[in-house]
């Protein structure tokens, strides 16, 4: 059975001295079922990766560039992100979308990229609140998986994460039965283009307010095979409650 994964994304948060709460899941319990990555800033990412020392405990980046050099002031590359000991990248987090305009086309390329530099992508996508309440969640969410997604996707180099944009850093979250109907769908559109095989084990995340209190019931989710964590993901103790939820 494929394992399950817990991520982390810090997002625009942390410093030198949030490495504690890193330093402190990794003297946890090795968990049985389930990986756990840790994308931090990129400033944090090799000193991350010390701090995780030997645990099973992984980290990646929150975006890389689509090329892998070049005259891109600020951008960061796959290859660079691996060098700094990154084995993941988080590409089409729908704040990257907006604040950066990034179309599934986009991302696509930059997933083309992760691989090419050994990475898995962990492609997320997702509704606004006015594409729910009008109906075209599947719709939405059906087309951004298609163009975002490169040909040629394994378990082992794709991660698809569901972020309904209205419930991250909200305190809202989707029915249970709105979850799963997105995840099932997601699922099917995989094996169907991929085969059932590959497109049963790539992994599906799920991402939105995720807390150690609501965390239990979304994982009984069907099709749910883990989380993409912001907030909850800070804290040591909120985030090692979330693997033990999913574990
Ligand atoms: P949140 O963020 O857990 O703070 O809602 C999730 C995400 O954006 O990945």
């Amino acid at each position: 059975m494929q394992r399950k994964l817990a991520a982390g994304n810090w997002k625009m948060n942390g410093l030198g001295s949030s490495l504690a709460e890193v330093s402190q899941l990794s003297t946890a319990q090795p968990t049985k079922h389930t990986d756990i990555l840790i994308c931090p800033p990129a400033t944090l990412l090799s000193r991350a990766g010390d701090a995780v020392n030997d645990s099973q405990i992984m980290i990646g980046g929150q975006d890389c560039h689509s090329q892998t050099t070049g005259a891109h002031t600020g951008d960061i590359s796959a290859e660079m992100l691996a060098d700094a000991g990154a084995t993941a990248v988080i590409l089409g987090h729908s704040e990257r979308r907006e604040d950066h305009a990034e179309s599934n086309a986009n991302v696509c390329e930059k997933t083309r990229a992760a691989w090419a530099a050994g990475l898995t992508a962990i492609v997320c996508l997702g509704e606004s609140l006015a594409q729910r309440e009008d109906g075209s969640t599947l719709t939405v969410v059906g087309e951004q998986l298609a163009e975002s997604v490169p040909d040629h996707a394994t378990a082992d180099t794709l991660v698809v994460a569901y972020e309904p944009i209205w419930a991250i850093g909200t305190g809202k979250v989707p029915t249970l039965e709105q979850i799963g109907e997105v995840h099932d769908f997601m699922r099917a559109q995989l094996c169907t283009r991929f085969g059932t095989e590959v497109g049963a084990a790539i992994r599906l995340l799920y991402g939105g307010s995720v807390k150690p209190t609501n965390a239990p019931e979304i994982f009984g989710v069907p099709n749910v095979d883990g989380a993409l964590v912001g907030g909850a993901s800070l804290k040591a103790s909120d985030f090692q409650a979330i693997i033990d939820a999913l574990d």
